[in-house]
């Protein structure tokens, strides 16, 4: 039979569209996208028609057309932004929006998301300003005298460079000419601010009479970058924020810039050595500090600056700030954050959870998911024989292992965590299936296992992660 004497036998577009099992894919995406999808999978069945193999095994065209518009529609779900469960142990995964937001934060979104007074101070009823409170808990919590809120971090070093160095010299060590990576890369940032780099020291050591040396006339500021992502061993130097401070003794018109980047808020010593905390900064005479609210902070996307309220002053009224500044649900977000950082509700921001769970804990919480998942396991294969060799009680364990705080943060830092492995034949197909399912379940693959790193996982999510992970190993093996 030619293609054309079977075209007769394919359903209609408007048939299709009203049957039963359309009704609820119209629903949710919609008659244009589901007419769309009807559209493609005839036209794919009409170029497929004369596949030997399908025609053999009785698949009827109408059959093909349904089965490929829900694998179509399938496809969609999957690429809609929703939430998953972050099983990598990784804490600030760039891949799942770094940090995840507490719940006060999540409410306060909410919430702001109707008509909210942005912009309105509700006893005068006049005209507020935008984030006025937010720039007022930021000083509180750091101790700068201002503050001001753009996209991101790498928005605050662009809108930095540019305001206050634009065709001058700004001075800072080769050590710290970083790439944070997604083309961030320093050098650059620089070129696009117009600000001219003065690199002194070398690679691994740089001294405050370098930076002396390198001071005079083109000077416009001194900066300093955290190395954030990337760790020096071995004979390396470079002076602290308060070395450069005290040992340089800038006059008012050289501001100290100091990029840290991961912004920690509060002093974790034991957990993050090394990772530089936004007050001391502060306190050791940075006379501007730079860091993401979505990283250690544990808020939303953000670029935040504090500082002295000359130099902030400058920067907010500069034409830029308007290309750079954040929306109301930002700022809803940071609001809330910062309400918790500074009441040390410090187990309520979800980084700070994750960061600061006690290995006991943690081997508490990966025993619990063991058990649960063994219950869950035997419900699957119906308590059956069909339990296969690769997926049998035995092969699921609880294991050590170490987690990482991730997000180009403390890269040097390794956490020791607990999992739960499931050795299997095909380590890749469970975790793509995890990925796939509903809820979407990020695990790590490490050789012929796949690991449950409980440390990102909340005990709320424990019950459906045993559901979905027992089903995938019943479905897989
Ligand atoms: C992460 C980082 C940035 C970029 O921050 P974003 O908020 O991702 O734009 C800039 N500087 C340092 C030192 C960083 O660690």
């Amino acid at each position: 039979m030619e293609p054309h004497e079977l075209l007769p036998q394919l359903p209609k577009v408007d048939r299709l569209l009203t049957r039963a099992d359309m009704v609820p894919l119209v629903e949710r995406f919609g008659r244009w996208q589901v007419r769309h999808w009807i559209r493609q999978a005839l036209d794919e069945c009409r170029s497929g028609l004369r596949n030997p193999a399908q025609e053999s095994a009785g698949v009827t065209p109408s059959d093909w057309v349904v089965e490929r518009i829900r694998q179509l529609a399938e496809q969609e779900c999957r690429s809609t932004m929703q939430e998953v469960v972050n099983a990598t142990g990784v804490i600030l995964h760039t891949n799942l929006g770094r940090a995840p937001l507490a719940d006060r934060a999540i409410r306060r979104m909410v919430s702001a998301a109707a008509s909210t007074n942005l912009e309105l101070d509700l006893t005068s009823g006049k005209r507020g300003q935008r984030g006025a409170r937010v720039q007022r808990l930021l000083c509180e919590l750091t101790g700068a005298e201002a503050s001001l809120v753009v996209n991101n971090c790498a928005a605050a070093t662009l809108l930095v460079l540019h305001v206050i160095a634009c065709q001058r010299e700004v001075v800072i060590s080769r050590g710290q000419l970083i790439e944070i990576g997604g083309k961030f890369r320093l050098p650059e940032v620089f070129q696009s601010a117009g600000a001219i780099l003065r690199e002194v020291g070398t690679t691994n050591r740089t001294y405050v009479h370098d930076y002396r040396h390198a001071i005079g006339e083109q000077t416009a500021a001194v900066m300093r970058v955290h190395h954030s992502n990337f760790a020096q061993l071995g004979f390396t130097t470079e002076p602290t924020i308060a070395e450069l401070a005290s040992g340089l003794q800038l006059p008012p018109s050289v501001p100290l810039i100091d990029d840290v980047g991961s912004g920690l808020v509060h002093r974790l010593p034991h957990l993050l050595p090394g990772e530089p905390v936004v007050q001391d900064s502060i306190a050791a005479g940075a006379d501007l500090v730079l860091f993401s609210g979505d990283k250690l902070f544990g808020g939303p996307q953000a670029g935040l600056i504090v500082g002295r309220a000359g130099w902030v002053d400058r920067l907010a009224r500069h034409p830029w700030m308007r290309t750079m500044r954040v929306d109301k649900l930002t700022l809803a977000a940071l609001e809330a954050t910062l309400e918790l950082h500074l009441s040390a509700a410090l187990d309520d921001i979800p980084v700070f959870r994750m960061l600061t769970r006690s290995s006991q804990e943690l081997q508490q919480r990966a025993h619990s998911l063991h058990e649960t998942l063994l219950r869950a396991f035997t419900a699957a294969v119906g308590g059956s024989d069909r339990c296969t060799p690769q997926a049998d009680r035995g092969q699921i364990t609880v294991v050590p292992v170490t987690s990482e705080v991730g997000g180009g943060a403390a890269p040097a830092v390794s956490l020791p965590s607990h999992a739960v492995a499931l050795r299997v034949q095909h380590p890749e197909r469970v975790t793509r299936s995890l990925r796939c399912g509903q809820p979407p379940i990020l695990a790590r693959c490490e050789h012929d296992r796949v690991l449950l790193d409980v440390r990102t996982v909340e005990d709320a999510q424990i019950d459906a992660v045993a559901r979905r992970v027992a089903s995938c190993l019943v479905a897989t093996t």
